[in-house]
């Protein structure tokens, strides 16, 4: 049985007050519960608050991205040790964001994996077509290309500290969600990869999670899927009551 996993991916959203303002109202509601894995992703310069506010419960802190360096002349980034400075836990890698807008590859965002996993953080290392590669049937190339750049080298240890999400782009932040069955399909064709670069047993750790316009509404019936195993919330988890309502959904799942 894999534990479910929600993380809250914040964006460039919340200031410092805002964030720890909506890390208080989640922390009320979930502090007791250790059912499901939660993490809270904020932008760089709220996490240390965010750490403070959810620190001595079960919530973590994760990280939207890092440079696979570990120090030097890298103006403008962070590396993994500063983010394990900062508490964090988590690190989301290769989001289909940071491909389209800042150049991410599947090279770069193995460099990041292997560095982040080295360093003790779990990487959530994010795939997905796009509206155009769907249309064209061409979305499990895509997966397939991703899955195994973004992974290459990975030990047998390191499969057990990483996630994945699947998130199709023509999904996040449109209101369209993939239907659990088109979730379903992808999430055991990436399971299936996974084997081919592990084994069936270790690929059968490795959770699983679908982010593209999750919601409430939505959420219990893409986590009653076997191989659904959480979710990468955007725009829901800016609103306590939304996100919370999804951990729930989680949990009950
Ligand atoms: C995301 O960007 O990771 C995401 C899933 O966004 P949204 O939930 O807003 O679609």
């Amino acid at each position: 049985m894999r534990k479910k996993i929600i993380a809250g991916n914040w964006k460039m959203n919340k200031t410092v007050s805002e964030a720890q303002n909506l890390a208080d109202a989640i922390k009320r509601d979930l502090d007791s519960e250790a059912k499901v894995d939660v993490v809270l992703c904020p932008p760089f310069t709220a996490i240390s608050a965010v750490s403070q506010a959810v620190s001595g419960t079960q919530i973590a802190v994760g990280a939207q991205n890092m440079h696979f360096e570990a120090s030097g002349a890298y103006t403008g980034e962070i590396s993994a040790e500063m983010l394990r400075e900062q508490y964090c836990r988590y690190v989301i890698l290769g989001h289909s964001e940071r491909r389209q807008y800042f150049g991410e590859t599947d090279e770069s965002v193995n460099q990041k994996t292997k560095a982040a996993l080295a360093a003790g953080l779990k990487p959530i290392v994010c795939v997905g077509e796009t509206l155009e590669e769907r249309e064209a049937d061409k979305y499990q190339d895509v997966i397939r290309t991703q899955i195994n750049g973004g992974l290459a080298g990975l030990s047998e240890a390191d499969f057990k500290n990483l996630v994945v999400a699947y998130e199709p782009v023509w999904a996040i932040g449109t209101g369209k969600t993939a239907s659990p069955e088109q979730a379903q399909e992808v999430h055991a064709f990436i399971r299936s990869l996974l084997v081919e670069l592990s084994s069936q047993a270790i690929a059968d750790t490795v959770r699983i999670q679908y982010g593209g316009s999750m919601k409430p509404a939505n959420a219990a019936e893409l986590l009653s899927k076997p191989d659904i195993d959480g979710g990468l919330i955007g725009g829901a988890a800016l609103d306590a009551p939304s996100f919370i309502g999804i951990v729930k959904a989680a949990i009950e799942a």
